[in-house]
């Protein structure tokens, strides 16, 4: 079983293509099933980032007709911004939807949007060890609001290249265990592996104490253009192997069931 749970569709402002060019992707890569998550704001919203609130409805329509086009299972999934202090925010928004899968995601430390070329200045503006902090403190409390299925890109701050100077482990490791005891599943990212970090997101170190903590996985390429689908999938399962994984994590009306690999 391969799925790819992180694709993207024109709702969003800067994804191209037809949701339907992205199903024959897949198709044509052998994968069993893909699940649609684009991105859903509920505050800081900006065109060229997330589709409205109020189109929602439109894009759950796009997902089911190009499902009934398809040949593999398409799900319907999100991927919601996680803000502190919008928690309510967004369990109306996931909870008046019937996705398979809803994925947390943080982009924004304060207003600043962290994976985004056009500000990678502030990452010479801040210092850095407290720019992991406070991103991983963030990625904390969304483990811990119960909103979400699916941690995604999980330590999306190392994008740029720029890496801390004092150890984090300790503090992904916290991280790791709210993860754990609200039995989130991680997202491997692959789209890490064309930027500058050069690597899957979370890196082989963090998946390794995942694997010993018992928490699952899924898998993801962050497509934003079709032919993005499954990239680097062949790179992304032999490490899941490497690291000891069996199984991959999926989901169907937000219940997790583990399929083998
Ligand atoms: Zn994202
Ligand atoms: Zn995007």
């Amino acid at each position: 079983m391969i799925v790819d749970y992180h694709i993207h569709t024109y709702l969003c402002g800067h994804a191209k293509g037809k949701p339907i060019e992205y199903v024959k992707e897949a198709e044509r890569k052998g994968i069993s099933e893909i699940g649609f998550s684009d991105h859903i704001m509920v505050d800081k919203w900006r065109p060229e980032y997330a589709m409205k609130v109020t189109q929602i409805e439109d894009y759950i329509r796009l997902v089911e007709n190009v499902e009934k086009e398809s040949s593999i299972p398409v799900k319907l999934g999100a991927e919601v911004d996680y803000f502190l202090g919008k928690e309510e925010e967004i369990r109306r928004v996931v909870e008046e939807f019937s996705f398979d899968y809803v994925i947390g995601s943080v982009h924004f430390l304060d207003d600043w949007v962290i994976d985004d070329p056009r500000y990678i200045r502030g990452y010479y503006e801040r210092d850095i060890n407290e720019v992991y902090l406070q991103y991983f403190s963030l990625v904390e409390k969304m483990a811990s609001s119960r909103l979400f299925d699916i941690v995604g890109h999980l330590d999306l701050v190392k994008k740029f290249g720029f890496r801390p100077t004092v150890d984090i482990m300790p503090k992904i490791t916290a991280v790791l265990e709210k993860i754990k005891i609200n039995r989130l599943c991680v997202e491997i990212n692959t789209s890490g592996l064309e930027k500058p970090a050069r690597e899957v997101y979370p890196g082989e170190r963090i998946l390794n104490i995942c694997w010993c903590m018992g928490i699952p996985v899924t898998l993801g390429s962050d497509s934003h253009k079709p032919w993005e689908v499954g990239r680097h999938f062949d790179k992304a399962l032999d490490l899941m192997k490497k690291v000891g994984y069996k199984e991959i994590a999926t989901f169907t009306k937000r219940n997790q069931v583990l399929k083998k690999l």
